[in-house]
Formats: structure tokens, sequence, C-alpha cells
């Protein structure tokens, strides 16, 4: 026998899979709607120029070295993305509940506050984490890696192609005391459905008196309004509510920094004596895991993040980012309503929030669109607004309408 001969071989990850098929494809019209990332109006990727400009600072700084960042990552980074997402005057803040871990983007904070839990939280019986149905399919891999079992909350309807607001509250009722939920900060991946404000408030009476944990992943704050205050409502306000909580947050969509692996895990104690001993207990993990985080993506975001001028022109860039996509939306539904006149309502398409939207048609029609049209995307349905722009917007517009009449 070999040595690895009982290792089954894994089927490729149908993003992955996704992406090369597009690349290997010669058609001139192709287009790639599964990535999730920004692409700007010629299809390309974006340096936002902010980012631009704060590397350029940094590596003009003599005294940039190449030293290990502290376990828990660079502190004027963690500080400052912590004031991003809670709001510069939480009061969680001012009272030093919050612990912040430097993460590997917003992978590693799901990784590390997945792990954490299973060591330390007291699960009421198996330990299970709810995920909303569907989500991003790596949280289930992610959970299930550190022995906690994902288990699914009703969440997206398809029949009104938005969201299962009677089916969601209700699973939260009857899920056992102290349950994890993992909730979607905003722009949920892949649904582009986000609860109001007023069910928000709802979720979080109901998280409250059943003594929930609130496990938040936040990967596109200010992509989904464009305002990165309004896209962390959701948080804020289950931190106000004192809900038990964690947030996983990336800045590889916000900022761009896809492949720097910029991100954080903020968790919100009770007490500030409770979160010194998680926080010694979240850099002993931390230490075996990774040691240290990587330095450059988490130095870029603080320069940003605590330089005044710099910090605006985020917010502008951001702007510009989540202002193109819901220029898509708007210019999507407009050729399908009022120049096609397409079969179908399409009003989901401008309803729906952030990087993606779930068009409603069925895993067949996903599948002509591939080998008919040449429009990659995965067979849910789902696309990816930042992979239309205005030279292909009318491309796409129109084999979707041949697909579904
Ligand atoms: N959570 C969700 C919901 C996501 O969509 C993503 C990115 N696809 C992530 C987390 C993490 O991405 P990253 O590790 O690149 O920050």
């Amino acid at each position: 026998a070999e040595t690895w001969d009982t290792v089954p071989l894994a089927p490729p990850d149908s993003i992955f899979k996704l992406t090369a098929a597009y690349k290997a494809d010669p058609h001139p019209q192709k287009i790639n709607l599964g990535v999730g990332a920004y692409r700007d109006d010629d299809s390309k990727p974006w340096v936002l120029p902010v980012v631009r400009k704060a590397s350029h600072i940094l590596l003009n700084d003599p005294a940039l070295d190449h030293e290990y960042l502290p376990i828990t990552g660079l502190p004027e980074f963690v500080s400052g993305a912590a004031r991003l997402i809670l709001g510069a005057s939480s009061p969680a803040l001012a009272e030093g509940r919050v612990v912040s871990v430097q993460t590997i983007s917003g992978t590693g904070a799901n990784h590390l506050g997945a792990l954490f839990l299973s060591r330390y939280y007291h699960f009421n019986g198996e330990k299970v984490v709810y995920l909303s149905d569907p989500t991003w399919v790596n949280h289930f891999a992610i959970f299930r890696n550190v022995g906690i079992e994902p288990k699914t909350y009703p969440y997206y309807d398809p029949k009104t192609i938005g969201l299962d607001y009677a089916g969601f509250v209700k699973a939260l009722e009857d899920a056992p005391e102290r349950s994890v939920f993992l909730l979607h900060a905003c722009a949920h991946n892949p649904t582009g459905v986000d609860p109001t404000e007023e069910q928000w408030a709802k979720v979080a009476d109901v998280v409250l008196a059943k003594k929930h944990y609130a496990f938040f992943d936040t990967a596109y704050q200010g992509f989904a309004s464009g305002d990165l205050d309004h896209d962390a409502k959701a948080v804020r306000y289950f931190v106000q509510r004192g809900v038990p909580m964690l947030v996983c947050q990336s800045f590889a969509k916000n900022a761009g920094l896809y492949g720097e692996r910029v991100g954080a895990l903020h968790l919100i104690s009770p007490t500030k004596e409770a979160a010194d001993r998680v926080r010694s207990q979240l850099s002993v993990l931390q230490r075996s895991e990774i040691s240290n985080p990587p330095s450059y993506g988490a130095r870029v975001v603080a320069l940003i993040l605590n330089t005044p001028e710099l910090f605006e022109e985020w917010k502008a860039d951001v702007h510009t980012m989540a202002g193109r996509i819901i220029e898509m939306r708007k210019e999507l539904h407009r050729l399908l309503t009022e120049e096609l006149h397409t079969p179908g309502n399409w009003d989901h398409i401008v309803k729906q929030i952030g990087m993606f939207s779930f068009t409603g048609i069925t895993p067949e029609q996903s599948k002509a669109l591939t080998e008919r049209d040449h429009i990659y995307l995965t067979v849910n349905g789902r696309i990816s607004m930042a992979g239309l722009n205005r030279s292909n917007i009318r491309y796409f517009a129109e084999a979707l309408d041949r697909v579904v009449r």
C-alpha cells in the first residue's frame, strides 16, 4: 500500500472551477459573474486610490521594518477596526469590554471565533451553530473543522425572492436556549437579502429572550449602502441591546485588499474582567495557529483608519464601488422591465443589497446561460453585480431575457 492511498480525491472548489472555465473560454463576450470581487467598469480589479496612497506613504517610511507584530495584531489596526464597526462612541469600547484580535481576513476571524466557541462556549448539549439557508458555503467547513455541527435556519424564500422572516423568527424561537446563530451583518452572501431595521429589532428581542449567542459576520461594510456607518447598524444595535456576541470583520472587499488578508475578530464581553480573560485565551489560540498576523495590509488599513484625510478618501472610494454596483442594479432592472419586457417581476434586483444578487432563475437556466451565452455564474442563480458594466450589461440582460422566456 502507498502512503496516501486512503486519501479520497476532493472535488475542486466550485467558484474556483467557474473562474478556470471562464478563463479558458475564448468567446469575446464572455462574462464572469461568479467571482466575489469588485471590478471596475472595464472589468478590471480596482486598487483603491487611497490604498495606493497609504502604501506609498508606508514604503517611503524609513522606520518601516519587518519585525513580528504582537500576537493579537497591530494595536492601531485592531483599535481602528473596532471603532469602524462598533462606532467611535461605543460604550462597550469605552468600558473596555471589547476584545479585538487581528486575523487572516474574514475567513480567519470566522475560524478563530468558531475555535474559541468550540473551546469555551457553554453549549446547550451538542456543539451546534445555526447558519442561514443559504449562506457563504465556507461557513459549513469552518465550523465542522473545529467540531461544531452546522444546522440551518430558514432565511431565503424562493417564492418572494426575499426574506423568509417568519421562518427565521420561528427558528430562533424553536432553537434550544443559548444556541449560536450566525448572522450576516449586511449584504447577505449569497442572496443580497437583508432584514429591515424593524425585523432586526424583533430578531434581537428573540435572541435576548432565548439567551442566544450572535455570531456576526461582516465582510461587506460599506459595500451595501456605500455608507460605512449605515452598514454597521445591525451590529451596533445588537451591542446596544446587550446581546452576547462577536463580530468577524474583513477588509477584503471594502478596502480591495483581498490577497493581503486583513481582518479582525471582535468579541463583546459583559465586563472588562471577562474581556481580559477572553483576550488571554484568544492569544493562546492565535499563538498556536499563526503565531502573529501579517503586517503589511494591517499597516495600510491602520494608516487609513487613523488619518482623517485618508479616512475621508476611503469613504469616497467605498462610495464609488457601492455606487457603481447600485447603478448596475438599476440598469439591469430598467433593461429587463422597460426595454425587454422580460416576463416575471424583477424588483428584487434593485431591492437586494451588496455585491450579490439572487436572480431567482433555476439551475437549468443558470447552466443554459453558461453553455449558450458564455456567462459564468453559480448554479444557484447568484450573480456578482460587480461583474456587470456598461459594456456587457445589455448582452447579459438579453441572455437572461431569452433564458426565462
Ligand atoms: N464571510 C462572508 C459572508 C464572505 O462572503 C466572505 C468572502 N467571500 C468572507 C466571510 C471572508 O472573506 P475573506 O477571508 O476574504 O475576508
